[in-house]
């Protein structure tokens, strides 16, 4: 099985040393990789720490579009959008979401919503996971979401309702290489929705793009058929 693209990376954009090579440095190190597709995908606008700032999200996409021009690769720009209300809103607005080729959405630490409550949310009652659950579908139905990034990490959902809307919009369900958080019970819950995955490194720096392991143990451990997951090479070697 072969890697075939990494999705969700972060570059120098995800402000304050948060990523720590420029986008240029980042394709280069996957293109020496051997990979076919690559995305820079740094941190939505409203995160306190990591954010990109707005006027990056231009550079970020000239930069990208001058890369497709001197590489044979597929690169893409998207956003790490921060899912920021209980009806679903992200940090993003339509203009900024035009601009990208892929939208991400995640929970972070570090940026200010409607719905959590931090104390409440370290124990997670079960109305507080149901507030969260539907944030996110309410997120699959506000915006063409492409890859929804390390679910259940952060703040507990009901992994399976989750995984249904993904599923049924056609987004996809991210195996995050630094941040897997799901029970038994979740991992198979995840399987039996029958949703589609793609594994992504999250890499800060370019020694990280396409470092899988973890990922790839938890697709071993529960049996994810490998035509479930989007970007590996099928071929068995
Ligand atoms: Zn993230
Ligand atoms: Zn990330």
């Amino acid at each position: 099985m072969e890697i075939t693209g990494d999705y969700h990376t972060h570059s120098k954009y995800s402000k304050n040393n948060h990523g720590k090579n420029t986008i240029e440095e980042m394709v280069s190190y996957a293109k020496d990789l051997g990979l076919v597709s690559y995305a820079v995908t740094d941190h939505g606008p409203k995160h306190i720490f990591f954010g990109i700032k707005p006027e990056n999200i231009d550079k970020a996409r000239k930069e990208v579009d001058e890369l497709k021009q001197k590489n044979s690769m597929n690169i893409f720009l998207g956003v790490e959008a921060n899912l920021i209300g209980k009806d679903g809103s992200i940090d993003l607005d339509e203009e900024q979401i035009k601009k990208l080729d892929l939208l991400l959405v995640g929970y972070h630490k570090g940026t200010r919503t409607d719905f959590v409550n931090i104390f409440r949310c370290m124990f997670c009652g079960k109305k507080q996971r149901e507030i969260n659950t539907l944030a996110y579908i309410n997120c699959l139905n506000k915006y063409k979401v492409d890859i929804i990034t390390h679910l259940n990490e952060y703040i507990r959902v009901d992994v399976y309702k989750v995984a249904l809307e993904a599923k049924k919009k056609g987004t996809l369900i991210e195996l995050n290489n630094k941040h897997i958080n799901f029970s038994e019970k979740e991992a198979n819950d995840l399987v039996r929705s029958g949703c589609s995955f793609i594994l992504s490194s999250d890499a800060h720096k370019k020694q990280n793009i396409a470092k899988l392991d973890r990922a790839l143990d938890f697709v071993m451990k529960y049996n994810i058929p490998l035509e479930r997951i989007v970007n590996v090479d099928r071929v068995y070697k």
